[in-house]
């Protein structure tokens, strides 16, 4: 789950960050107010749950409340990068004299957290990343220890750390983790951590995503999250319990596993077609079920035709064929359906689709083939 950087930074400073003074304002009004209230320059920040906003246009610096007010006018309700702009935060303009780049996640094929500093922060870090990778000092924290300061210290040295900033970025660095570790993080990043013109650190942006599974201990966290923002399909499969991720493409792709839904979506881009959606119904499924996720397929205007790839184990064929039909007729779908059914009751589930319009296939290769063919 993301949250926004306003929200990010409240949490961090409960952790001992300092943060520039700053509040998140809804209208172009209070942004005025509130940046006549700090008399001096402001920095007037687009509060939406994507990164990049700095070069998208999303940060604006103004001399003054008045041009705080027309800048925030532009951003308020207009888009960035796809969504819409509901809030921005507000802040005193920090004078940068460097940015660094301090950040922890987790090292899946370490099986470790890993922290990141970087001497070169700022909106250029993904290329850092990619062309100098040398230059973000990078080291693992052992569970069973926590994050040690002899840690902390080697990786700001490693990064190449202004001698005189180094031991303020190490607390910074120190109640960065605790944060991450508090909030049950997958990511905290500040980045821009900025040396001011004064030799103070101050973090400038900073970036929270939660481990969605460990909301259920989070109570606090999970108020956090916008419905809003999410996808309107994809929120709609969350209430009624459905796996669902919106793609892109046009062929709607159900099925049971998400590693079998995977590997479809595999195969129908292999036959040349473009996904529309990843869809589980997982083991199991009832005819009840299986019309509510096609339903669901379904709302997404782009769909031009659904592939059912059905592996029958738990899952019975002849439930899932009963739903598709049922659906089918109960729903008028006036679009290309493919269904490959196989594993326990194929036969009869087979028989239930034979006097209908919806087409069989016995592999998943078939099955991809044609619905690429009939959504041409
Ligand atoms: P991001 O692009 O979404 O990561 O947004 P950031 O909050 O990191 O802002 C992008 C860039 O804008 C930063 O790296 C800074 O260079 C610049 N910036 C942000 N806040 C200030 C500020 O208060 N003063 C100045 N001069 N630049 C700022
Ligand atoms: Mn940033």
């Amino acid at each position: 789950m993301k949250i926004h950087e306003y929200q990010a930074k409240q949490i961090l400073a409960k952790h001992g960050v300092p943060i520039p003074a700053g509040q998140v304002c809804a209208t172009a009004d209070e942004v005025c107010e509130y940046a006549k209230s700090l008399a001096r320059p402001v920095v007037v920040k687009a509060q939406v749950h994507v990164g990049g906003r700095g070069k998208a246009g999303g940060i604006k610096l103004a001399k003054d409340a008045e041009e705080a007010r027309e800048v925030a006018k532009l951003m308020l309700g207009n888009k960035l990068k796809g969504l819409t702009v509901e809030k921005v935060l507000v802040e005193e303009a920090v004078d940068i004299r460097q940015e660094y780049y301090l950040g922890v996640t987790i090292d899946r094929a370490a099986q470790r957290d890993v922290i990141m500093v970087s001497s070169v922060g700022g909106v250029d870090i993904e290329e850092v990343a990619e062309q100098t990778p040398e230059k973000i000092a990078k080291l693992h924290v052992d569970p069973s220890m926590g994050l040690q300061d002899f840690q902390i210290r080697q990786a700001c040295c490693a990064a190449g750390l202004d001698g005189v900033a180094i031991p303020s970025a190490q607390k910074f660095l120190q109640a960065l983790y605790e944060t991450y570790e508090a909030t049950d993080a997958s990511l905290a990043e500040i980045n821009p951590l900025v040396v001011t013109g004064d030799g103070a650190l101050l973090a400038a942006d900073a970036k929270i995503n939660i481990d969605d599974n460990a909301l259920f201990r989070q109570p606090e966290l999970a108020d956090l999250a916008e419905e809003g923002e999410e996808d309107e399909i994809e929120a709609e499969a969350h209430r009624r319990g459905i796996q669902y991720v919106r793609l892109d493409g046009n062929i709607g792709v159900i099925g049971n596993g998400a590693g079998l839904v995977m590997t479809t979506l595999d195969e129908v881009s292999r036959a040349g077609g473009r996904p529309a959606n990843f869809l589980d119904i997982g083991g199991g499924a009832k005819a009840e079920f299986v019309r509510n996720a096609l339903e669901i397929v379904l709302m997404d205007q782009k769909v031009k035709g659904v592939l059912f790839n059905v592996f029958g184990g738990i899952t019975r064929c002849d439930e899932v064929a009963k739903g598709i039909v049922e659906a089918n007729s109960a729903m008028d779908v006036r679009l290309p359906m493919v269904i490959r059914l196989v594993g326990t009751k194929e036969q009869e589930g087979r028989e239930l689709l034979a006097s209908t319009n919806l087409v069989p296939a016995t592999s998943m290769q078939e099955a991809a083939g044609k619905i690429v063919e009939l959504t041409r």
